[in-house]
């Protein structure tokens, strides 16, 4: 890894200017790792202008070429694709085992491939003509959760939509973005196109967000960022796509095969020790299988590995850092003193594990609707089980949150699968643990979020709409 903490600014890269100060911890040992000099307002200021300089030719560029850049960047993202779970493991202690990590990036760029060579631009409406151009310069704020899928997803449709970039990576999660940024380099991304400023949220993010030449905002991350950002866009009416937290719901109908809902909730919920947004956080069973359910699910957690993201067969690592290792304890805390019935795991570290940020996984039963633990997104390996009377009363709960980003069904019952499906208020509702799919739409309802990622409709996120009235109709229009 050449040039790390450097940003990458008109495809060169440059000593960061800001004052702040980053040190990188190893969560899985808690040891230092490095330390990172944030950028300043003015690393931003010249990034957005790179980025702007370059739009011109690159939103006009053949779709052909944007399609053969897709393709170079997923060859030189597999040639690399070791060393960049090898980052992850380090910076938020993914287990070397999770290759979704970087797999799910690079099919990332596979999709937006897929998406922008079956897409046309310029359709034709009654006597117009619909025309779709890229937004413009786009500011692409991340997480650290899934550090390289998020960003390469943006990314992705981004470059497919013919747009230019700045990103601003979390700041846990800096030698992923820095390897990816190596990797669209070496693939040939024009420099201007994609630049990385490093830094936190109030300074470098508050930057991007406020900047009069950025177009757009496409941002993952809490939902307290995303009122913060929103407003920080607002001035400059800026268009932002928010994808934020999420509090997801498994409604298990009495007729589902109950040792596969409860192993997949169990696998689902606990995979990236539960910092998933998608992470199915509450089970909703039906109140005459709540026991025989619990005892399901407390099997399929003592099949859980926690322990070191190195070793193979870990299949739960550490949390990413101290802060959300105390989060996660309070919100344990918090479900024990609001009366819930704790069935697996609770406070303090695993047995063993007295070192590193690791957490037990925990599962709660005898959980109502209105408690802390069932309406606030912990982000930790923690199972709400949550009994219900009626579908109507599991809809309610299921719809009571203030997020609305997964939803689950289990059932044999195709139809009322299908229906109670569509009664979910949720952006992506899956049957049975069927695995996802990068083409579908991707995002929230509610507070979890007002964009989609992924497919035609995370393209649209980068394409500003000129109706062309009057105009002679192209004869290839669609
Ligand atoms: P976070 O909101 O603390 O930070 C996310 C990013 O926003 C970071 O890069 C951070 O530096 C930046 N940021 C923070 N405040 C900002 C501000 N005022 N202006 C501009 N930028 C700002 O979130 P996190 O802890 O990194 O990630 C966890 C959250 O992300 C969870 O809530 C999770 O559900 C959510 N998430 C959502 C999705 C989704 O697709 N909906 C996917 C992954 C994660």
């Amino acid at each position: 890894m050449n040039h790390f903490g450097k940003s990458f600014i008109g495809g060169r890269w440059v000593e960061p200017r800001g004052s702040q100060v980053f040190e990188l911890v190893n969560p899985a040992t808690e040891q230092p790792i490095t330390s990172l000099r944030a950028g300043s307002v003015e690393d931003v200021d010249a990034a957005v202008k790179a980025a702007r300089a370059a739009f011109p030719a690159f939103a006009d560029t053949p779709v052909a070429q944007r399609l053969a850049l897709l393709e170079r960047i997923v060859e030189c993202f597999q040639a690399r694709e070791a060393e960049v779970l090898a980052a992850i493991t380090r910076e938020m202690g993914a287990p070397c085992s999770n290759k979704g990590m970087t797999g799910a990036a690079i099919d990332g760029f596979k999709a937006a491939h897929a998406t922008l060579r079956d897409y046309r631009f310029e359709h034709v409406l009654g006597p117009n003509l619909v025309r779709r151009e890229a937004i413009g310069v786009c500011g692409l704020i991340t997480a650290w959760n899934w550090p390289a899928q998020l960003l390469a997803t943006k990314a992705a449709y981004a470059l497919a939509a013919g747009c230019t970039m700045v990103l601003k990576p979390s700041e846990f999660t800096p030698m992923t973005a820095h390897l990816v940024t190596e990797i669209l380099d070496e693939a040939g991304v024009p420099p201007g196109v994609f630049n990385l400023v490093h830094g936190d949220g109030p300074t470098v993010g508050n930057a991007i967000c406020r900047h009069p030449e950025v177009d757009c905002i496409s941002f993952t991350g809490s939902t307290r960022a995303g009122v913060q950002i929103g407003e920080a866009a607002a001035a400059t009416i800026k268009r932002v796509a928010l994808e934020l937290g999420g509090k997801s719901a498994n409604i298990v109908l009495p007729d589902a095969d109950l040792a596969l809902a409860a192993e997949w909730n169990v696998t689902r919920a606990f995979s990236n020790t539960g910092q998933s947004c998608h992470a199915p956080t509450r089970m909703l069973v039906h109140e005459s299988q709540v026991d025989e359910v619990l005892r399901l699910i407390s099997a399929a957690v003592s099949r859980v590995r926690v322990g070191d993201p190195l070793d193979p067969a870990t299949t739960m690592g550490p949390l990413v850092n101290q802060a959300q290792f105390e989060r996660v304890q309070r919100y344990i805390r918090i479900g024990l003193d609001e009366g819930a019935r704790l069935v697996c795991g609770g406070l303090g570290r695993p047995e063993g594990l007295a070192t590193g940020y690791y957490v037990r996984p925990t599962v709660f039963a005898d959980v109502t609707p209105a408690m802390t633990i069932a309406q606030e997104e912990i982000f930790g390996p923690v199972i709400a089980v949550l009994a219900y009377r009626t579908e109507d009363e599991a809809l309610a709960i299921a719809n009571g949150t203030p997020y609305g980003l997964g939803g689950y069904v289990f059932t044999r019952d195709a139809a009322r699968g299908t229906a109670v499906g569509r009664r979910l208020r949720a952006g992506r509702v899956f049957l049975n643990g069927v695995p996802s799919n990068p083409m579908a739409p991707m995002g929230g309802y509610k507070r979890s979020g007002n964009g989609r990622e992924m497919g035609p409709f995370g393209l649209e996120e980068y394409l500003e709409v000129k109706a062309m009235i009057g105009f002679p109709l192209p004869t290839d229009a669609g």
